[in-house]
């Protein structure tokens, strides 16, 4: 049966991955909807090839240029970040690939789950600010989540047919980003250019900025924690610098097994898209000859604050975890803008954990009120 996929964030680069995906397996996949926020051109461009039903491009003074192109097509267009919830109504939606970034996810990916469609989920940041919210609700709907990052997606297929065997510890693999092994004064005046420049995966600007800082380690700590029910003193961080084993899981037996490959988004992508079944490709095969050694070492959590941060908001729970996010999210975003300098992106968070108020069972307007005052709290600090 042909599975009808919804792409939120489709002119990302999760979602330019997942079409060329689709595109190799169009006997499986249909394109049912397709967003973006700004890239009209691009939105057009997919949507002419692909001939979604409808689309949503968020920015409301780009809808005529969209509206324009699209509508002889009999596509359906609508604009404003409202949309984005809505169409995830739509019946003939089977699976909803979530790849925009950040808290704008959150809202539409809840309505998903509440209208029964299956989630590939690739915007973590969705599970951090509201993990618990999110898995109660999956729960109750009998809703799938499966992950798309690729060390959540490794631990996924360590498990797959593991389901009455409990998880003793998961190990998650980190590259250590373009900074691994430098000082706290080294990195003192390290450039936007030099921070975009990841080793081993070719991102958007956030995540490959939070990997930089290793907070994207912690935001997948926090994922990892609500996506396989697992407590903090179960997940170790591993820093490997390969990026060739993904993740892995070790068993109550002391048995533990990893998922290898090259680091390519496109697996974890169609693993989630293809579940349970594995398709047929012809990317580049791992050879072990092109690697003499498969290298591990400890996180230095002294230089890299934004780890230690992320374990301890996701001991504290609450809406921690929401304001180090929603912090976070400024903060980069004034690195990207060069208006604050690399290691100050940590002290901007942790200025933010102390000034906004903490919230021990916070519902979902405690979330959007948190996000909101902390993003204020963030800005005034930059
Ligand atoms: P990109 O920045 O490349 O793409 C983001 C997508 O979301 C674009 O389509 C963008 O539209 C849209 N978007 C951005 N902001 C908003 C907003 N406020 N409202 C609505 N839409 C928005 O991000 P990535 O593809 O790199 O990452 C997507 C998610 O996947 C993130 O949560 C990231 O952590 C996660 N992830 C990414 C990996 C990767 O390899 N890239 C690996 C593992 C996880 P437009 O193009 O118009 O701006
Ligand atoms: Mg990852």
């Amino acid at each position: 049966m042909v599975r009808r996929i919804a792409i939120l964030g489709s002119t990302g680069s999760i979602g330019t991955q997942a079409l060329e995906v689709i595109d190799k397996h169009s006997d499986q996949f249909e394109i049912e909807v397709l967003t973006a926020h700004n890239n009209a051109e691009l939105l057009i461009e997919q949507s002419i090839k692909h001939k979604p039903n409808c689309v949503v491009i968020v920015n409301e003074d780009r809808y005529r240029q969209v509206f324009d192109a699209l509508d002889p097509l009999n596509i359906k267009v609508y604009s404003g970040e409202k949309s984005l919830a809505s169409v995830m109504e739509m019946d003939s939606i089977d699976i909803v690939l979530t790849a925009l970034v950040g808290y704008s996810g959150l809202l539409p990916t809840l309505k998903a789950i509440e209208t029964g469609k299956t989630i590939a989920l690739a915007n973590k940041e969705t599970l951090v600010v509201a993990g618990e919210l999110i898995t109660k609700l999956a729960q109750e709907k009998g809703v799938n989540i499966l992950p798309v990052d690729s060390e959540h997606s490794a631990i996924f297929q360590c498990i797959v047919g593991e389901f009455q065997n409990p998880i003793e510890k998961i190990v998650l693999t980190a590259s250590g980003g373009p900074f691994r092994g430098r000082t706290k004064e080294q990195l003192l005046d390290v450039t936007k250019a030099q921070a975009l420049n990841h080793p081993n995966w070719d991102m958007g600007a956030k995540i490959t900025i939070d990997s930089a800082t290793m907070m994207n380690k912690g935001l997948e700590v926090i994922e990892a924690k609500w996506l396989f029910g697992v407590s903090l003193d179960q997940i170790e961080v591993i820093v490997h610098p390969q990026s060739i084993i993904h993740s892995m899981v070790q068993f109550e037996d002391g048995s533990l097994k990893a998922q290898l490959g090259l680091p390519d988004m496109r697996l974890p992508i169609q693993f989630a898209l293809g579940y349970p079944d594995r398709l047929k490709t012809d990317y580049p095969r791992f050879d072990f000859s092109d690697y003499a050694q498969l290298t591990f070492e400890k996180p230095d959590v002294e230089t890299f604050r934004n780890l230690g941060l992320a374990f301890e908001v996701a001991t504290n729970g609450g809406n921690q975890p929401c304001i180090l996010n929603a912090a976070n999210e400024i903060a980069v975003q004034g690195f990207l803008e060069e208006k604050i300098g690399f290691l100050e992106i940590s002290d901007v968070i942790e200025n933010c954990l102390k000034r906004v108020s903490y919230i021990r069972t916070p519902v979902l307007e405690d979330f959007v009120e948190s996000d909101k005052e902390t993003r204020a709290v963030a800005l005034e600090l930059i």
